[in-house]
């Protein structure tokens, strides 16, 4: 399987190493063409507004969401969750794809960025939490009834999962668990 990691942006490079280390060869995507060759997608942390311009740039905005309207399995962290979600506070386009709304930076600024216990649905499997890296992180403030929420910060679900959309509004690639890149190559395999 090849799993393309979005690389216009953000912190690729670390999805690359956490799918490495689970055996998987990692692709970047920087162009629609170089979409064309995978068969799953990582839409990795960064800055939204940056990466919705470059996409734009490239065509990949509408190449994207012409393959994940067909199935393609995508994880979305932090930034990528904002790129996908139907609707965004305050308000910029997006993708439209995960019925989501979501509030950016909605955890404060970067110096309020921190270490926070997610608790995990026992689809997970074990132990029932994991430590999720909270970067400017957006707060996922609506879940539409096709959007099955797996982990939560306090009340907050910050690990969803619509279809085939895997979604986590911190960043698994930053630390050795690795439940959550595991959970869409199942996705992908399934
Ligand atoms: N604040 C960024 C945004 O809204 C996301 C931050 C991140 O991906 N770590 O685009």
């Amino acid at each position: 399987m090849r799993v393309g990691v979005l690389a216009l942006q953000g912190d690729f490079e670390a999805h690359a190493a956490a799918l490495g280390r689970l055996g998987v060869e990692a692709v970047p995507v920087r162009t629609a063409e170089g979409l064309e060759g995978v068969d799953a997608l990582v839409l990795p942390g960064g800055e939204s507004t940056t990466m919705l311009r470059l996409m734009a740039v490239e065509g990949l905005d509408g190449a994207i969401a012409a393959r994940v309207r067909a199935g393609m399995p995508v994880l979305a962290t932090c930034a990528g969750v904002v790129l996908l979600a139907r609707e965004v506070n305050p308000d910029q386009p997006s993708l439209g794809l995960l019925d989501v709304a979501v509030r950016r930076n909605a955890y404060g600024r970067q110096v309020a960025s921190a270490v926070v216990p997610v608790r995990l649905a026992p689809a997970l499997g074990e132990p029932p939490g994991m430590e999720g890296v909270f970067i400017r992180a957006p707060r996922i403030t609506r879940t539409g009834p096709g959007v099955e929420p797996l982990g939560w910060r306090d009340g907050d679900p910050v690990l969803v999962r619509q279809d085939r959309i895997v979604a986590a509004t911190f960043h698994p690639e930053l630390t050795a668990d690795s439940r959550v890149h595991r959970l869409l190559l199942e996705t992908a395999r399934a």
